[in-house]
């Protein structure tokens, strides 16, 4: 039977703790698989936690931007020790905005291109955050050969889309696009073969979605929205993702 994926969601996050149970099972039973990402340290032991539950938890570890001051020796070790468990690294990137001055841009620069080596190493796939560094992101990706390169929730430009899919990167596309026409539009420019599907959640959406916590149940919809996009079925665009989804976790 085919399998969805949300290529990016905070499962870690407080958010979902409570309803854990019923998240867990209702993946199983609609077979949802989820790239869990982590924050930090402590996320990311949760993170890994809750995919010894279920095979359909993928649990994806790391430093995000925001966490750059956190323990990055501690995080290397933790990836090495649980390297054969998790499915890729994540989630990892740039940010300015979380950055106050050059020296803590200096550190996420650090922290990113540590992890970005380690993926390398161990062959797994990366789930990067961009928001506003886009270009600087675009030009470290050819020093690195990881597993598999997404570009989590895509917000560039054109310029910058035909770059990332020279460049052989995935991007993904969430709730947004299934009431942003500019989405939609970005999402028809991208490769087929590289185009993956998203929650972030706990992160809130509007519409349709009413300011809730996304839930890794919002998929479907994505990909309904996306299968209109691209003037194809769903049924076509189910295969599609399946096929994006193993390449780029080299399952
Ligand atoms: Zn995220």
């Amino acid at each position: 039977m085919a399998w969805l994926l949300d290529a990016h969601i905070h499962l870690s996050d407080p958010e979902y703790a409570s309803n854990m149970d019923v998240i867990v099972n209702s993946m199983d039973r609609l077979g949802l698989r989820a790239c869990a990402v982590s924050m930090d340290n402590e996320s990311s032991k949760n993170t890994l936690a809750i995919a010894a539950r279920s095979d359909h938890v993928l649990p994806f570890i790391g430093i995000h931007p925001e966490k750059a001051a956190d323990d990055l020796d501690m995080m290397v070790d933790l990836i090495r020790n649980n390297a054969a468990a998790i499915s890729g690294i994540g989630e990892i990137g740039l940010d300015k905005t979380y950055c106050s001055d050059e020296a803590q841009f200096k550190r996420q620069h650090l922290v990113f291109s540590t992890l970005l080596e380690v993926a390398e190493k161990l062959h797994k796939p990366v789930s990067v955050h961009s928001r506003k560094t886009l270009d600087e992101v675009l030009d470290m990706i050819p020093s690195y050969k990881t597993g598999g390169f997404l570009l989590h929730w895509f917000d560039g430009s054109k310029k910058q889309l035909a770059r990332a899919m020279d460049l052989g990167c995935f991007v993904s596309y969430g709730p947004v696009m299934v009431y942003s026409q500019d989405k939609q539009v970005m999402a028809s420019a991208s490769n087929r073969d590289k185009i993956l599907v998203e929650t972030d959640g706990p992160v809130k959406f509007s519409h349709c979605f009413g300011m809730k916590a996304a839930q890794i149940s919002f998929i479907p919809s994505v990909m309904f929205a996306l299968s209109k996009t691209l003037g194809q079925s769903y049924d076509e665009t189910e295969a599609m993702l399946e096929g994006n989804a193993k390449r780029y976790l080299r399952i």
